[in-house]
């Protein structure tokens, strides 16, 4: 497996696969890989002769200097469950002061409004940060088809904005959700539970598995009191906030409208981690 550090290196490998006209899948996370990681390489493993996976805790998208500390990091076990589904992965594991040339910071992007809504109004800058990460990404991997997971539903949005505006040829490919089998969405920050959080996360799945069921038959602001007081009675975990949304506006629905489709987006602390999660309704 090759792993590179330096973007001109890897510049240089990407230029010699293009030259030879092999397809690339890219796989862009921030490590601490789980299955729902995988998930995503063995589609693109699938899908492309080649396939990049970038290894990056990117600074620039964290809003808050204690989760970015905090950020669960564990490159040799990722390294090896990367050899263990092939060989032939190329891992970028970039160095932020090479990546970005010595100046750590965002570019600003309008996103259409898409950057404005629910983790856009709590994270300040993230989408500025996750725009500037990805396209500069893209820019050195210059993939085929890049994949990205629907548990980051606002974020697959706007990396399709991203591409739409700035015209980059790549296809994206959305991956469903990867669960626990208790229904807690995988996530890096997972690791960062208390065993009395582990055992009360997956309330959160069960809440919005009941609330798309309400769906079907409830109106929109029932379903949300409903959450809300389901998340508020529970003593462990503390609701930031509960949205029902169109999936392809992200603006907050007031009334079902027939033929649009709608997501229940959530955010819920387990003590001081922060996990997100959404479904379709
Ligand atoms: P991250 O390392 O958290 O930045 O995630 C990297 C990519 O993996 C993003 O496209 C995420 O949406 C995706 N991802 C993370 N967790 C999951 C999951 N449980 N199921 C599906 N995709 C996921």
């Amino acid at each position: 497996m090759k792993v590179f550090r330096l973007k001109k290196n890897l510049k240089n490998q990407i230029t010699s696969l293009k030259k030879a006209q092999k397809s690339i899948g890219f796989v862009p996370t921030m490590g601490a890989l789980h299955q729902g990681h995988l998930a995503l390489v063995k589609a693109s493993l699938k899908d492309n002769e080649v396939t990049v996976v970038s290894i990056f805790v990117n600074p620039t998208q964290f809003d808050n200097p204690d989760d970015l500390n905090k950020y669960p990091r564990t490159f040799e076990t990722d390294l090896a469950l990367l050899q263990n589904l092939s060989d032939d992965i190329i891992v970028f594991y970039p160095d932020a002061q090479d990546f970005y040339d010595g100046q750590v910071a965002s570019q600003s992007f309008d996103f259409d409004g898409l950057e404005l809504e629910m983790e856009g109004k709590h994270r300040p800058g993230h989408f500025d940060g996750v725009g500037t990460v990805v396209k500069k990404l893209f820019e050195i991997v210059q993939p085929d088809r890049a994949y990205f997971g629907e548990k980051d539903f606002q974020q697959l949005q706007i990396i399709k904005k991203l591409v739409e505006k700035e015209q980059i040829p790549v296809d994206i490919i959305p991956i469903p959700i990867y669960r626990e089998a208790d229904g807690l969405a995988m996530s890096s920050r997972n690791k960062r539970l208390t065993t009395e959080h582990r055992a009360a996360a997956p309330y959160i799945y069960q809440v919005l598995k009941q609330a798309k069921t309400l769906f079907a038959y409830k109106n929109i602001e029932d379903v949300k009191e409903f959450v809300t007081n389901a998340m508020t009675a529970h003593p462990l975990l503390k609701l930031e906030y509960f949205e029902i949304a169109d999936e392809k506006t992200l603006k907050p629905a007031k009334q079902k409208i027939a033929g649009n489709k709608y997501r229940g987006f959530i955010v819920v602390y387990a003590g001081d981690v922060r996990l997100i999660d959404n479904i379709q309704l």
